[in-house]
């Protein structure tokens, strides 16, 4: 509830990047150091009480979210990007969108085997990207512990498509 006041510093764009989608834009509440710091300050400390080993971040804007988090608290930070951007081994994972497929890696190597991982990403839609990101971690050995996102679109279901077991947080509800 108390994060239903920063509803007002995202703004919401018509038909971007493809028609039919409303494009929520959280650029303002990242130009803002306070609202940027009221919107993360649940989510750190969440985050810090489940001790992960790393937290994941999706590419591109959940770079944004999930590196400042990983910095705050002091641990590692691992991207999870589109294909061909990584460089040298990569472990991949295809997926389907609503038209086509698309396809995120991760450095080979770049888990310790049962390490803890926490993904984040800027904001939960269906749940394909947050699921496959998930599959691919555990692909890789990780440990997946959960998944935190600053805003979700509840009508999507896309929470529906991750593990049930684990954590899935995230702060601002449409
Ligand atoms: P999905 O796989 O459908 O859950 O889509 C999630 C990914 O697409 C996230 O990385 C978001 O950055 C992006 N995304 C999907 N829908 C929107 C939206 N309405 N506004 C902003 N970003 C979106």
């Amino acid at each position: 509830p108390r994060m239903e006041n920063l509803k007002k510093y995202i703004n919401e764009i018509i038909d971007f990047p493809k028609e039919g989608i409303v494009f929520k834009d959280i650029n303002p509440i990242y130009k803002d150091p306070m609202k940027w710091n009221e919107l993360m300050l649940p989510l750190k400390k969440l985050i810090s009480t489940l001790k992960p080993d790393y937290i994941a971040g999706i590419e591109a804007r959940g770079f944004i979210s999930a590196s400042a988090l990983a910095f705050n608290l002091e641990v590692g930070f691992i991207p999870i990007r589109k294909p061909n951007k990584l460089p040298g081994k990569v472990i991949g994972i295809n997926y389907q969108l609503e038209y086509g497929e698309d396809r995120l890696e991760i450095q080979h190597n770049s888990i310790k085997k049962d390490s803890k991982i926490i993904v984040v990403d800027d904001l939960l839609a269906t749940g394909g990207t947050a699921s496959a990101a998930g599959k691919l971690i555990r692909k890789a050995g990780g440990d997946l512990i959960g998944f935190a996102f600053l805003v979700e679109l509840t009508e999507l279901g896309g929470r529906q498509q991750l593990d049930s077991n684990l954590l899935v947080e995230s702060l601002i509800k449409y």
